[in-house]
């Protein structure tokens, strides 16, 4: 038996991330935005939907929990006590969440929200980790109600991942966060690549992700604040105290917002 992962498309640009058991046809979904795109595949592929795992309160990401709950009701609802739903089974930092007798371990990568988790789950070996809006491919969440500081150390957390551990972001962002970063280190050719070919992969409707965090390692700037061509590309576009890894981190995070 193995797992299918299937990103089921909601809203504009986000992914509800799909475990397709195909030997008992049974599904689990990550973040729920939306109910009804995720009906309509469940349903033409017929799956029967039995978790669902939340990683934020965010109602892009738990919008369609009600509706689903009511769809399929032996629905088993996983999610951390701030999320805002009713939850069947409650997590923290340390849980553990079972698929198929598979298992994730959830981890609390705040910044994003002050709780936000993820679900890193290991398929014969191979980390698949589900990480919401805390880290995107080249880029990172808008802080909310967690903290710049919360953030930077969830990414040095994620950072300490096996290098081919695939990252599953809840949002497709990657085109415009590699302009980004090519305002930072326009010579990164591994930037110019991975924007080229996310442009392609955009204009196809073809998802840019899954990413393994190796290659997050070369075109994701935030991942790359000890980097002397990402603290001059920063030092060249806003004042910078020092050039500690936070302190570049921040003003990353500031400077992509007004970007
Ligand atoms: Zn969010």
């Amino acid at each position: 038996m193995s797992i299918r992962i299937h990103p089921v498309k909601a809203f504009n640009d986000n992914y509800i991330w799909t475990l397709i058991n195909e030997s008992n046809k049974q599904a689990i979904v990550i973040d729920p935005g939306q109910a009804a795109p995720l009906i309509d595949y469940l349903e033409a592929n017929g799956l029967e939907l039995t978790s669902i795992w939340t990683t934020h309160h965010h109602h892009d990401h738990i919008g369609g929990v009600a509706e689903l709950q009511e769809h399929f009701p032996m629905t088993h609802l996983v999610a951390h006590s701030e999320h805002n739903v009713d939850e069947d089974q409650t997590i923290k930092d340390g849980s553990t969440v079972s698929a198929w007798g598979f298992s994730a371990q959830v981890w609390d990568i705040p910044g994003h929200t002050a709780s936000h988790m993820a679900y890193i789950l290991d398929i014969d070996g191979l980390k698949h980790c589900f990480c919401g809006d805390t880290l995107f491919s080249g880029g990172c969440g808008r802080v909310f109600t967690g903290t710049i500081e919360q953030l930077f150390e969830s990414f040095k957390r994620l950072n300490g991942l096996p290098p081919e551990t695939l990252l599953y972001p809840a949002h497709e962002y990657t085109a415009s966060n590699m302009r980004f970063g090519l305002s930072i280190e326009p010579e990164n050719a591994a930037i110019q690549q991975a924007l080229s070919q996310a442009e392609e992969k955009t204009a196809q409707g073809i998802p840019t992700l899954p990413v393994t965090l190796e290659h997050e390692r070369a075109v994701n700037v935030f991942l790359r604040t000890d980097k002397a061509s990402v603290i001059a590309g920063v030092a060249s576009k806003t004042n910078l105290e020092d050039d500690k890894p936070l302190t570049v981190f921040a003003a990353l995070r500031t400077l992509k917002n007004n970007f």
